[in-house]
């Protein structure tokens, strides 16, 4: 970025930085020397402070599966706004977003709304620990859940890519019932299983999407639910990133593997915060006030995050066409950037990323080994060329239903142009 022409961006940065940690709200935004500041986004589109328009394959890290600022979703949420933003109270949204997110996924019986990813995680790890009485969870490393305590090793998405996948000020005595095995590695996963009896559950994203995307090994998703189960162990979809990206009913059912607790995020809020956790009846009957795992919090299923998503979600399911269109966006990107030499382009859909390494990587410790020095040179190139990727080499991108041809055109050429 050049300070020249971006005088605004770094005016507010130079602001931000005194008044907030790293100058910014959450760590990966933290582009270096500064970030450039968005004052406007409609379609793929985003627009800077100092009025450059960028093509955005960020999608602010998942949910704007439509594109930024889409017509629909914004009239939703403006005849909402007349009604008011916050009750306190249940709303009639409650029960019908949850009988659309209950219907879609097969593993999802009943369904409790909180205001984020993270909150989503914490509170099924809890239930799991309640409902099984077991003390330890595994995660898959490299596998991001969240800026929680327990899921804060061996993290991907901004810990990988700040270096700090153990956080200060996280107690090791609590860590220490996180136990980590690799992805795509089924007898990793029985190993520690077979001689830990004290597990209550496994987390994982079914497609590693905080390193990736890392795609599932023919079988890997069944292999997991195998061993999970043979040892009375809870499987939790991680599906933050998967709900309704990779399909109606997500991971789940589209690798056709059953869940015990499933948690969502991103896309079911529409672009505004959310979070859901759910799962089989008889677990999620232990959620208070129903049970004795306490959960509660002052925005959940606050009325204008549901609208937003109800909104989506019969957006989804009313055009049966648009995961068909963004397969075919994702594959005329690739085969625009063709084979470029020395690195590899992973998709699933609307969901990829150009690994700099010679073959797809199968797990962390592959991904580990791209060429991080490369990345960010690219990265600046592109952003140079006014196109936004998610600032890391470890991040998934996205491609929207508003990435038009001539979006995936230019992008196709700065790929190359910029590799
Ligand atoms: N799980 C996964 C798979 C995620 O990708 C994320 C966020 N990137 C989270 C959980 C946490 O969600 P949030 O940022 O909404 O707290």
């Amino acid at each position: 970025m050049n300070t020249e022409t971006n005088k605004k961006s770094s005016e507010l940065f130079e602001e931000a930085k005194i008044l907030m940690p790293g100058g910014v709200s959450s760590p990966v935004r933290a582009i270096k020397p500064y970030p450039f500041y968005t004052t406007g986004a409609k379609g793929a589109h985003l627009r800077t402070a100092d009025g450059i328009t960028l093509i955005d394959c960020c999608m602010a890290y998942g949910p704007l599966i439509l594109g930024h600022a889409h017509p629909e979703i914004g009239s939703a949420i403006e005849e909402q706004l007349e009604r008011g933003w916050l009750y306190g109270t249940p709303s009639p949204f409650e029960p019908e977003f949850a009988k659309m997110i209950t219907g879609d996924h097969p593993g999802m019986d009943m369904v409790r709304f909180v205001s984020s990813g993270s909150e989503a995680t914490m509170a099924a790890i809890r239930l799991a620990r309640g409902f099984t009485g077991k003390k330890d969870i595994v995660k898959i490393e490299g596998g991001f859940h969240g800026a929680h305590d327990a899921v804060l090793v061996k993290a991907g998405s901004g810990a990988t890519t700040m270096g700090v996948p153990d956080s200060a000020g996280v107690l090791s005595d609590l860590v220490a019932h996180t136990r980590q095995v690799p992805y795509n590695d089924p007898e990793a996963l029985e190993a520690v299983l077979a001689k830990n009896s004290d597990v209550a559950a496994l987390i994982i994203e079914p497609v590693l999407g905080n390193i990736g995307p890392v795609l599932p090994q023919d079988g890997y998703l069944k292999e997991i639910r195998k061993i999970t189960k043979a040892h009375d162990v809870l499987l939790i979809f991680d599906e933050v990133i998967t709900g309704y990206r990779v399909g109606i009913g997500g991971a789940q059912k589209k690798f056709g593997v059953k869940p015990d607790l499933t948690t969502l995020g991103k896309i079911i809020g529409g672009g505004l915060p959310i979070g859901a956790f759910g799962g089989r009846r008889e677990i999620m009957e232990l959620v208070a006030p129903q049970g004795p795992v306490y959960q509660a919090g002052t925005f959940s299923g606050n009325p204008l995050s549901l609208t937003a998503g109800i909104a989506t979600l019969r957006y989804l399911h009313e055009n049966a066409s648009l995961y068909k269109n963004l397969e075919e966006k994702g594959r005329a990107l690739e085969e625009g950037i063709g084979d470029m030499g020395g690195g590899c382009f992973v998709r699933l859909g609307s969901m990829f990323k150009y690994f700099f390494r010679s073959s797809p990587p199968k797990d962390y410790r592959e991904v580990k080994e791209c060429d991080t020095a490369a990345f960010p040179v690219f990265w600046k190139k592109m952003l140079d060329t006014n196109i936004f990727l998610p600032p890391s080499q470890f991040e998934t991108n996205f491609l929207s239903e508003a990435h038009t041809d001539h979006d995936l055109a230019a992008l196709a050429q700065a790929y190359r142009k910029c590799r």
